[in-house]
């Protein structure tokens, strides 16, 4: 089956199992969800939520960012894990959005993935959660499945991307990419995926090797 004909199939497995994927870093606005996204990185979301509550009360604007010694970011961040490259990395941010956007988030990709450090994979999250305007996240997770599903060939997340975007319909972008998400995190982990049991394995390339035993 190539990867056309698979989609469909895949898609309604997809919600039929995870109706209710959501992106999992808690926020109310733009900037918040900017900042968890960041704070993610090499930490878990469980833990980044933790966190983020005095942080986000802390520091409400992007201006508050901006203008913090260096030295109370890191304070801030250190529980997140990287807290020296997460302080300069989020300050450089919120600079950018002071000096050329009034401090907003700008709605866009085009502007998001101008500012310093932010690349398509966090400009979609900001996108598709905080402004409603459809996006494929390729993060390790999408990433694996994509490609053990036999929906692409490629390694590159940005490929991946450029794969996935004309098979899955735009509107289903944000959710699609939530459930194949918890699909890696549940059930099509990195080093243990539970093919038996996955409602994916008849469409799955991987899948149907790994359970004839070529895995
Ligand atoms: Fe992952 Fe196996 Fe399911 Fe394929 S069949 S999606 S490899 S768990």
């Amino acid at each position: 089956m190539n990867p056309g004909e698979k989609i469909g199939p895949v898609l309604k497995i997809l919600e039929e199992h995870y109706p209710d994927a959501h992106v999992t870093l808690d926020f109310t606005n733009p900037l918040e969800l900017l900042v968890a996204t960041v704070l993610s990185a090499q930490c878990t979301d469980v833990r980044v939520n933790k966190e983020t509550p005095a942080i986000f009360k802390k520091y409400p604007t992007a201006a508050a960012y901006a203008a913090a010694p260096l030295g109370e970011l890191e304070a801030a961040f250190h529980p997140t894990g990287f807290f020296r490259q997460k302080a300069k990395s989020i300050q450089g941010i919120c600079r950018a959005l002071v000096e050329n956007h009034g401090g907003q988030v700008p709605a866009s990709l085009e502007e998001l993935v101008k500012l310093p450090g932010i690349g398509r994979k966090t400009a979609n999250v900001v996108l598709g959660n905080a402004f409603g305007i459809p996006g494929i996240t390729v993060d390790t997770h999408l990433g694996r499945v994509a490609q053990r599903l036999g929906l692409t060939p490629n390694q590159d997340p940005v490929k991946i991307e450029f794969d996935l975007m004309p098979l899955v319909p735009q509107a289903r972008w944000t959710k699609f990419s939530h459930q194949m998400i918890w699909h890696g995190r549940r059930i099509c982990t990195a080093k243990k995926p539970q093919c038996p049991v996955c409602p994916l394995l008849p469409y799955c390339d991987y899948g149907q090797d790994a359970t004839k035993g070529g895995h």
